[in-house]
């Protein structure tokens, strides 16, 4: 049996992947404290949600057989459960690719996925200019390896050969043009950095719920900032009403 509780489930989406119709699983519990982070509950309570069985979700894409093309495991921080191997193994035997969502902090279990084959396609956030005081304020975190650990993880996923992308939630009042080219230029020579909107919501500190999110003219001036090191970046997720 695997020791890990699914705490969310979304049967169909194709925003999660980007190309592949996918399922995308939520794990429980973080390593971070992200003040922004949309997903409190899952974070700080888990207990308050419903475990969804690992049965129902094998039986759901099982009897999708060749639509449903991969599955993405997202958080909370996945790495932090140790039979994340055995959940991938699980659903790769069932003919579905499996993409990885994380905060890139444990890196020998993101070593270990990438090593044996569990995991296709790897999507790393970096949560602000890779300086300690920044990366503390970004994650509510304050351990002294922090940034060694991110450091190490962000290394695994570029020298590993798997599908990656790095991307940025940017957020009002943490993050702007001159964060956005830090991490670009820590970046550079990948082909494809994603800056996502932060859209507002319940968030881990409630002083981030009623931010307002950047204007697209917002967005632009750190797009373009950003492409000044990786030229392939894009922009993903503009809230409804704002157009990208
Ligand atoms: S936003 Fe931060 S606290 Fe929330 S799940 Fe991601 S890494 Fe964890």
């Amino acid at each position: 049996m695997i020791d890990l509780e699914i705490k969310g489930f979304i049967p169909n989406t194709m925003l999660d992947w980007e190309g592949m119709l996918a399922s995308t699983l939520f794990l429980p519990r973080c390593n971070f404290r992200c003040p922004f982070c949309q997903n409190p509950d899952l974070v700080l309570h888990p207990e308050r949600l419903e475990t969804v069985p690992l049965e129902s979700v094998k039986f759901y894409i099982a009897e999708r057989e060749g639509w449903v093309e991969g599955v993405c495991i997202t958080g909370g921080e996945p790495c932090l459960h140790t039979d994340l191997p055995r959940l991938c193994a699980e659903l790769k035997s069932l003919g579905v690719g499996v993409k990885l969502d994380t905060n890139s902090s444990v890196p020998e279990m993101l070593a270990r996925l990438i090593e044996e084959g569990l995991v296709d396609y790897v999507s790393v956030d970096v949560k602000a200019p890779l300086e300690p005081a920044a990366y503390r304020l970004a994650t509510g975190t304050d351990r002294a390896d922090l940034l060694e650990l991110v450091e190490r993880g962000i290394g695994i996923v570029r020298d590993s050969g798997v599908a990656h992308e790095f991307r940025t939630t940017v957020v009002p009042m943490m993050h702007g043009p001159a964060e956005v080219a830090k991490m670009a230029e820590y970046l550079s020579g990948e082909e494809r950095y994603v800056l996502q909107y932060f859209s507002p919501g319940d968030t881990i500190d409630p002083r981030y719920s009623s931010l307002r999110p950047f204007t697209e003219e917002d967005m632009e001036g750190m797009l373009a900032e950003a492409r000044r090191f990786i030229p392939g970046t894009v922009v993903r997720g503009a809230p409804a009403g704002l157009d990208q």
